[in-house]
């Protein structure tokens, strides 16, 4: 197969000026926080996606990926909602941003090589969109990459690509995961002000690996539930008098929730405020080597997730049960939820065991084959 260089080279007739890449990401623990305000605590993903790029003279996107066949034109003058359409969205929608934030960017030549899975809940999209970001800060002089709040204004830019552009009404996690985490390190996200801190992440020395598994289901009604959990936190911090449900104290749980007028509302403001609280419980875990203690954390995220937030599914169940039964530490599922992926933190001497447990219980069930691997903490979005 040729290469990503040698690919633009024989689409766009010269080399390209640079290659630069970002990663895909896996949320630790704090899920379905990001839009309460709380906090997250990604990791980047070894997997990354590579964008070769040459900057333009004039105002034209020419886009090409080694993933899809389709290639697109578009003047970034002509980018708006549903234009263009799918997955060129997410590159055109960095540049619109961009120039909608005031930098002055013009047109480039682009090809993709992704190895972050597609919709498998590791963010192809993130990495994508901040693959793009990193390219044009360098092309145009933008010098965003070289210091934190350039990267933040990066990772805003590539979240309006998201949410205007491509139209999917996602928080900012991804965008800053793949902006500001560092090799060896979980980044502590606080989705209130958008502040990050580094947690030493190596599980090298501790014999424990993170194993991820695809579950490879997307359940349709992934992005209906999406918006129906946002609205009912929305419903929630109103009736509450707060802002964001990362208001609640959780010493103060019981008296909040004994003011929501149903169960559902209890049961998801529940999980955020327990989650939230998680994600702290974890850094210091992780600060003090305590895994068996990460590990039972994970699993208490999950049955929040699973039973008051209503948002896992049957494969992501299956995997969680199927590695505790074998010898987990604990496990989680990871991202939004109704298929994507799960976590596990799994002895080294157990890995082959549970991979092959959770393919069998998955061929048991008659579900698609799931892809299970193991990763470490990667780097953030940079020129190769
Ligand atoms: P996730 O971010 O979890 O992988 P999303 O649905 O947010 O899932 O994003 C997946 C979409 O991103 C794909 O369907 C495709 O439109 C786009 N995408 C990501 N990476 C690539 C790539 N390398 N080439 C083409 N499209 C891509
Ligand atoms: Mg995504």
């Amino acid at each position: 197969m040729p290469s990503l260089t040698e690919t633009f080279s024989a689409h766009f007739g010269h080399a390209p000026d640079g290659v630069w890449s970002a990663p895909g990401r896996v949320n630790l623990i704090g899920e379905h926080t990001d839009y309460n305000g709380g906090l997250a605590l990604p990791i980047a993903l070894p997997q990354r996606t590579r964008c070769a790029a040459s900057a333009r003279e004039d105002d034209v996107l020419s886009i090409h990926s080694l993933q899809d066949d389709s290639s697109v034109e578009v003047r970034i003058d002509d980018v708006a909602p549903g234009h263009p359409a799918g997955w060129t969205a997410y590159v055109a929608g960095v540049l619109w941003a961009l120039r909608e934030a005031g930098y002055a960017v013009r047109g480039l030549e682009v090809v993709v090589d992704g190895q972050v899975p597609l919709g498998a809940g590791l963010s192809s999209s993130a990495a994508l969109e901040c693959s793009v970001a990193a390219a044009a800060s360098d092309l145009f002089g933008l010098g965003l990459l070289e210091s934190a709040e350039g990267r933040s204004t990066l990772a805003s830019a590539c979240q309006r690509a998201e949410n205007d552009i491509a139209g999917a009404p996602t928080g900012g996690m991804d965008q800053a995961a793949a902006m500001h985490c560092t090799e060896r390190h979980a980044l502590r996200l606080d989705c209130r002000d958008g502040s990050t801190s580094q947690v030493p992440f190596d599980l090298s020395a501790h014999d424990v690996v993170l194993l991820v598994t695809d579950t490879r289901a997307s359940h349709a009604l992934a992005d209906g539930q999406y918006g129906a959990r946002r609205d009912s936190c929305e419903r929630a911090a109103d009736i509450l008098g707060v802002e964001f449900l990362r208001e609640i104290d959780p010493a103060a749980l019981d008296e909040a929730l004994a003011q929501l007028p149903d169960d559902v509302l209890r049961r998801r403001t529940r999980h955020v405020v327990t989650e939230i609280a998680r994600v702290d419980e974890v850094v210091d875990a992780l600060r003090r080597n305590d895994l068996e203690e990460v590990g039972r954390l994970f699993v208490a995220s999950h049955e929040s997730l699973r039973d008051d937030y209503e948002v896992s599914c049957t494969e992501l169940d299956l995997v969680v049960d199927t590695a505790v039964d074998e010898g987990a530490l604990g496990a989680r599922m990871t991202g939004g939820g109704f298929g994507g992926s799960a976590i596990a933190l799994v002895p080294v001497a157990e890995v082959d065991r549970v991979s092959a447990a959770i393919a069998t219980a998955f061929a048991d069930a008659k579900l698609t084959a799931p892809v299970s691997f193991s990763v470490t903490a990667g780097g953030p979005a940079s020129k190769d």
